[in-house]
């Protein structure tokens, strides 16, 4: 019996989603590195050892359909079992030449962000659940952002990447009505605006600081919410 927890999370290379990592494994868990660059995920999986985590890499392009057999493969052989899935990679899209200005709209640019930040995550979720249903406590974390909320009009005009997060809540919405009689717990997070490659590392928050939502979401006790979207001060409205 293995006792040590094992968390996947995706695009897990850099950024949030390598200090959510780098936070569970703080806490105790074993951690897969998902990323699609070898060269990027070996970096961070040795970065991480090298901070005394567990940690073990994933190939993980999400946008990939064939990758995901290998990917819960992989983690299988690892971990026999999966506790924590938090769907982390994410893309802005293009916003040049007013590529995400509605009235100007680059449909291509809309289909890629899509394809990433809500087809991908349906895509590890389902490629996944069978390993989190072996799971005592599995939990499923969604990033999203304010940007996504229809009544919160937060951030600047960009119709591929707002719509792609309103979206990706109502997604976790389905998912969580869907496992409401398992233990599968299902949540949207939204990090702030944290300082990263995704804002040019122009914002004020720390990527630990917008790991912490996810984090605390992943370790959510057998009662916790189910098909929420929280941040820092609580409840987001949709
Ligand atoms: P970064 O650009 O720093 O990191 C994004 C990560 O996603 C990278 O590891 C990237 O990998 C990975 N990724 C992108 N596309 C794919 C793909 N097709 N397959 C696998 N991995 C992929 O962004 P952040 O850390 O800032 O953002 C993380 C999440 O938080 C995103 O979902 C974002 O929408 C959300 N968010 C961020 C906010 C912010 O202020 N930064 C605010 C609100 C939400 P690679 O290195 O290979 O490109």
């Amino acid at each position: 019996v293995n006792d040590t927890k094992t968390a996947l999370v995706t695009g897990a290379n850099k950024g949030i989603g390598f200090a959510i990592a780098q936070g569970l494994g703080a806490i105790g868990f074993t951690v897969a590195v998902g990323a699609r660059d070898d060269a990027r995920r070996e970096e961070a999986v040795g970065r991480l050892r090298a901070g005394g985590m567990d940690a073990f890499g994933v190939a993980l392009d999400v946008t990939c359909d064939d990758r995901f057999a290998a990917a819960a493969a992989a983690t299988e052989r690892k971990a026999g079992r999966l506790d924590v899935l938090v769907n982390n990679a994410g893309i802005a899209g293009r916003t040049d030449g007013g590529a995400q200005d509605p009235t100007t709209l680059d449909l291509d640019v809309v289909r890629t962000v899509l394809d990433t930040n809500v087809f991908g995550v349906v895509r590890v979720t389902n490629a996944m659940l069978p390993l989190l249903s072996r799971a005592g406590s599995p939990r499923i974390v969604n990033m999203s952002s304010n940007m996504g909320s229809l009544t919160l009009r937060t951030g600047p005009v960009m119709a591929a990447y707002a719509p792609s997060k309103s979206m990706l809540n109502s997604v976790t919405a389905q998912y969580a009505r869907r496992l409401a009689d398992t233990q599968v717990i299902v949540n949207a997070a939204c990090p702030g605006y944290v300082a990263t490659d995704f804002t040019g590392f122009d914002a004020p928050r720390t990527p630990e600081q917008g790991a912490a939502i996810a984090i605390r979401l992943a370790t959510l006790p057998d009662d916790g919410p189910r098909g929420g979207f929280f941040d820092d001060e609580g409840v987001i409205p949709w």
